[in-house]
């Protein structure tokens, strides 16, 4: 009989896909996953160390299955990821009953860690070296690449997928954890890209999405001094039949160059939709987080999208609260979100994190009070601005990828078991536009995952709302077959990302506030994970 395996993913888009990826070993290995870590063999937990209410959630949730190995001791429990490299052995002291640790630069070997902790009942650490442990190409080589072949029923949908182009990050934001935990950043070679995104695009993807901590920082250099970057990527993507969307997340703004702003224009599949965090409007903090570039080459970076690149959407991500952050700094970050025009922003507070540099070197004077306030500040200037981008909208038909039923419809379903009051086959859907915007409206399910035309009537910060105008017919006049996905698939214990009305972008799903009232509720849905019970 197979061995069963509970995944559960918290964090970013990165662990999104390694999440994806393991899934994909251990099924081919023969494992069956399952939604409920009382029918599991294995129990896996792939983590996010980026804030600490992140790893709090973790360990409570190790502590809760603690009773639960001791009644079960052939149970396998596995924390992989951030936490893995970051925490190790840390890991083992505060939960003992942990059998594996295994980090994000060492995912390939986990068959083999689960081989190893049957056969000798021994618990297994697979970690990458430090950065300061030897040499750099030894430390590279130590985060290997983990590229299996992909395989479309796990991911929440066949016709969308993320794309790694890098590993790890160089830029040593001082409040930062990822260059540890992910190591130094490494481009992947791009045959091996565009190889990934013909392949995807034959098991029927039709939107890839290109991730790297920052992205467009992608260089590829080969022995003979030739590089490869990132627009020259997109062109040779933008080639790729059955490919109609390409985007790419996550961008640092020193790295906006003006081949890359041309290539979004000029490439019509590539979307016209940049996430470029600003992190604060205040150049005393920027200096202070080390991000390289002040508030107005921060602005002029933004003139230089919007003028290349005609109705680009633009969102950002805002820490609040980070040290020596004061009521006149924290009102600069206002001013930057009242005038930037931004779709959205992800706010977060600081949570100072052992082993970067701002932990180091500053103490973490605001209180806890004062960067709820700010956040909710933030907040509320943001919801307003994007309730006048999303206004612009109300009159127009934009297209839209129709990703799958709204949260609503979620909820009616899982309430009554059918959508009530609609023939069979209609509910309320949600999709993105190329701009990233997310639209509401009913239509019937067999559009999951085909372009439409949506004519908007309304808008809320968060949403626009509208109505079919007409389904958009595949290149040969037919509907396309590939999207008929009526049930998005439960993955890894939850959905691998819920793309509902609520939740205005997939790419971080750890975020404790976000501008979007949803994202709280799906971050607390992601970790609040199905706890064993024991058998009395
Ligand atoms: N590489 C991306 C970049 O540079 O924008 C994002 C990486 S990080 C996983 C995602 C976001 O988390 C960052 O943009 C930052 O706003 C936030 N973040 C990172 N470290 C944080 C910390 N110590 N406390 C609070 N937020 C943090
Ligand atoms: Fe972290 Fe800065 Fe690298 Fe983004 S660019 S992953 S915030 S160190």
């Amino acid at each position: 009989m197979s061995k069963k395996v509970f995944l559960e993913t918290v964090g970013c888009q990165m662990n999104v896909l390694d999440s994806e990826l393991v899934a994909a070993t251990l099924r081919k290995a023969g494992y069956q996953l399952v939604a409920d870590p009382k029918q599991a063999d294995v129990i896996l937990f792939n983590t996010c160390s980026v804030r600490q209410h992140a790893e709090d959630k973790i360990y409570s949730a190790l502590g809760q299955l603690r009773r639960h190995k001791q009644r079960h001791p052939h149970k396998i429990i596995g924390v992989l990821g951030c936490m893995a490299q970051k925490d190790q052995e840390l890991i083992r002291q505060r939960a003992p009953h942990v059998d594996i640790i295994c980090g994000p630069g060492q995912l390939g070997k986990l068959l083999y860690l689960l081989e190893e902790v049957e056969r000798t009942r021994q618990p297994q650490l697979a970690v990458s070296l430090g950065r300061a442990d030897a040499h750099r190409p030894e430390v590279e080589r130590s985060f290997e690449s983990y590229d299996p072949l992909r395989e479309p029923e796990l991911r929440t949908n066949r016709f969308q997928a993320y794309v790694r182009t890098q590993f790890g990050c160089d830029k040593f934001c001082t409040y930062c954890i990822v260059p540890s935990v992910r190591g130094p950043e490494q481009s992947r070679h791009p045959d091996e890209i565009v190889a990934e995104v013909r392949f995807l695009a034959d098991q029927g993807c039709k939107e890839v999405t290109l991730v790297g901590q920052t992205v467009n920082s992608y260089h590829y250099r080969f022995g003979d001094g030739r590089m490869v970057r990132l627009s020259d990527l997109l062109y040779r993507l933008h080639d790729i039949p059955g490919i109609r969307r390409i985007k790419f997340i996550t961008n640092f703004p020193r790295d906006m160059t003006d081949d890359l702003l041309q290539a979004v224009r000029d490439l019509p599949k590539v979307c016209r939709y940049l996430h470029v965090p600003a992190q604060s409007g205040c150049d005393i903090i920027l200096r202070r987080m080390k991000r390289m570039y002040t508030v107005a080459f921060y602005r002029d970076m933004l003139a230089r999208c919007r003028e290349t690149i005609p109705g680009v959407a633009i969102s950002s991500d805002f820490i609040v609260g980070f040290c020596g952050e004061t009521e006149e700094s924290f009102q600069r970050t206002c001013d930057l979100v009242a005038h930037a025009g931004f779709k959205n922003s992800y706010i977060f507070k600081y949570s100072p994190r052992p082993g970067t540099k701002a932990f180091e070197l500053y103490p973490d004077d605001v209180p806890e009070e004062v960067k709820r306030r700010r956040n909710n500040d933030l907040l509320a200037i943001q919801a307003k601005v994007s309730l006048a981008d999303h206004r612009r909208f109300i009159g127009q038909t934009v297209e839209i990828l129709v990703e799958g039923p709204s949260k609503w419809a979620y909820k009616l379903s899982n309430h009554t078991g059918h959508d009530a009051g609609q023939p069979s086959d209609w509910l309320q859907l949600t999709g993105r536009t190329g701009t990233d915007h997310i639209v509401v409206f009913d239509g019937p399910k067999n559009l999951i995952g085909e372009f439409v035309q949506v004519f908007i009537e309304d808008a809320s910060p968060y949403t626009l709302f509208g109505r079919l105008s007409s389904p958009v017919l595949a290149d040969n006049g037919e509907k396309t077959k590939e999207g008929m996905l009526l049930e998005p698939i439960t993955l890894l214990g939850s959905r691998a990302h819920d793309n509902s009305a609520e939740q205005p972008n997939p790419a971080y799903e750890d975020r404790e506030t976000s501008f979007s009232n949803g994202s709280r509720s799906l971050y607390q849905r992601r970790l609040s994970l199905p706890i064993v019970q024991d058998q009395a």
